[in-house]
């Protein structure tokens, strides 16, 4: 028996035989000029956006459309040429402009430039490899099965390049949780473990049978007696789990003792919609709209966001979507406005704050919100409130750009909901009061732990403190949810805690109702809710609330 570890990437149990992938060069053959090399390159990238397009659709082509324009770019074979001229041989060449244009992009203040460094990278490593002749993929065996494949490194090119029907798994030494091939295994819907180190030695096992843990990012290779049998009966499991999951996929969330729950989604694009219509789920909680802001390094124009809203309302529809107003500031920069570089940024001009001190972007996208909900509810959510006062100054904004429309007798939203969300202390303190001024309230617990237990949530060395656990959260929680109740106003969790299957019990227990998560995680939370019974929620709650250390509030929550 073999084991190696490395990180879960993404989730998933299989069992296969072991294949390790390493390229292929056609030796002796010439190396090709670059002209030629791009020329090809491009053709393979066409091919593969095609085949991406028709498999998992326009947003994960995407990744091959950044490379068709790379590849098309003077910007990039330019240079090359100069090297080459200057001396350097092709692939060295390759090798070092695409290195320096990757590090200099990595550098970049703006996100979308910062995601192109990875893309050059494997522009370079796709020319170096048409240069000297590298085969496509490799044949598997022809015993029709599956194979857990074994790798130094997947480029999304080697990774599309596979026949999907015959891969089970994948296992790599490099590439990180968020790489690109990840991404693709997830959409794949195949596991994926990635740091694993001495994937090497894998090369003697091929043909053996494995088990690949994306849960516990582990590889067993050729197990013995007492791991079979464990693995066994997990896979097991898993396959009553994907059954249940199937089964309670058309209907909405309930407990045990009938009560329904909502359970939303969140999106920061409206393509992360892909797949909602295939399930019972009740609308979009959270529509995180930066992405707009932050893809291009122009501001958005009011077609374009009018555009991507109306698209997400039209496809949840008839669910309600929640578009979060503009929550820029913190560790997340726009170039095209004016941000001052800040001591503490998190503490600093952050969503709201900077949406009231640039009004007319502010104004635009709440024009924009009105506009692409007519004929329908608009449920516009304010990030990062404090006060009050930043309630009441947003509102009358509102009021001037609805203004602004009715003079334009220009058509917008039927209904107009503006709730907040809760993630700071300042506001969930005061829930009281703030929920007399808000139509709703969703609580934003990434932020919430942060500000609450005073520790970066980007910040590692603080891991161990920024605790959900804490009592101080979980009071928190409870008093914004009764707040509600009281008030007569829906409350949702809409950070990561509602993703969490160990928090659904005490979050049912404390009397949440709506629950906003990925979408790809979504049947798994309706279906912990599905098991979970009211009257017990309700005395975990009770427990949790009587302690008073985080130690023992997890001990008591992992208990049940
Ligand atoms: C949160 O803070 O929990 C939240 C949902 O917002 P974001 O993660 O976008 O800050
Ligand atoms: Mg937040």
């Amino acid at each position: 028996m073999k084991i190696l570890k490395g990180i879960a990437a993404a989730q998933g149990l299989v069992f296969g035989k072991m294949i390790y992938f390493e390229k292929n060069f056609d030796n002796g053959a010439n190396e090709i000029g670059i002209d030629e090399a791009a020329e090809k390159a491009l053709e393979k990238v066409r091919y593969l956006h095609k085949k991406t397009l028709d498999t998992l659709g326009a947003e994960k082509a995407k990744i091959f459309s950044a490379y068709e324009m790379l590849l098309s770019d003077k910007m990039l074979i330019t240079p090359i040429k100069t090297a080459i001229e200057n001396g350097e041989d092709a692939k060295s060449a390759v090798e070092s402009v695409t290195k320096t244009m990757s590090d200099k992009l990595s550098s970049s203040k703006n996100e979308y430039m910062r995601q192109r460094a990875e893309d050059i990278i494997y522009i370079g490593s796709l020319l170096c490899d048409v240069i000297s002749g590298a085969e496509d993929g490799f044949d598997f065996p022809d015993d029709g099965e599956k194979y857990i494949v074994a790798a130094k490194e997947l480029t999304p090119v080697d990774t599309m390049m596979f026949d999907k029907d015959r891969i089970a798994g994948f296992i790599t030494e490099k590439g990180g949780a968020t790489s690109h091939v990840v991404i693709l295994a997830k959409s794949l819907g195949i596991p994926a473990v990635v740091g694993a180190d001495g994937i090497a030695e894998i090369k003697e096992f091929n043909g053996e049978e494995a088990y690949l843990d994306g849960y516990g990012g582990r590889l067993i290779i050729t197990p013995d007696e007492g791991a079979s049998a464990e693995y066994a009966r997990k896979l097991d499991d898993e396959r009553k789990f994907a059954q249940e999951l199937e089964k309670i996929k058309k209907n909405g969330a309930q407990t045990e003792d009938g009560e329904r729950i909502s359970v939303c989604v969140n999106i920061g694009k409206p393509s992360d919609l892909k797949g909602y219509e295939e399930e019972k789920l009740d609308g979009v909680g959270l529509f995180r709209s930066e992405f707009l802001y932050s893809s291009k390094s122009v501001k958005p124009s009011f077609d374009e966001q009018v555009k991507a809203y109306r698209e997400a309302i039209e496809k949840a529809s008839p669910d309600a979507v929640t578009i979060r107003t503009l929550d820029i500031g913190g560790d997340k920069r726009l170039d095209y406005l004016d941000m001052k570089d800040e001591e503490n940024p998190f503490l600093g001009n952050r969503g709201i704050r900077l949406c009231l001190k640039n009004e007319e972007i502010f104004a635009e996208q709440l024009k924009a919100i009105l506009v692409a909900a007519r004929g329908y509810t608009a449920k516009i959510m304010l990030p990062m409130i404090t006060s009050i006062s930043e309630i009441k100054k947003a509102r009358a904004v509102l009021d001037k750009v609805k203004k602004e429309l009715d003079a334009q007798d220009t058509e917008y939203a039927d209904k107009i909901l503006v709730g907040i969300m809760i993630e700071t202390p300042a506001s969930a303190i005061m829930a009281d009061s703030f929920a007399k001024h808000s139509d709703f309230f969703s609580v934003g617990t990434n932020d919430l732990v942060q500000y609450i237990t005073a520790s970066d949530r980007g910040n590692a060395d603080v891991e161990e403190l920024y605790n959900p656990y804490h009592p101080a959260v979980i009071n928190m929680l409870s008093n914004v949810i009764k707040a509600g109740e009281r008030h007569g106003i829906e409350v949702s969790v809409c950070g990561d805690l509602a993703s969490n299957t160990e928090f659904t019990k005490l979050l049912l227990g404390l009397g949440l109702k709506k629950f906003s998560v990925p979408l790809p995680v979504a049947g798994r939370i309706k279906h912990k809710i599905s098991h979970t019974d009211g009257t017990s929620a309700r005395a975990l709650a009770k427990r949790v609330l009587g302690a008073e250390d985080e130690n023992e509030i997890k001990n008591i929550i992992l208990r049940g």
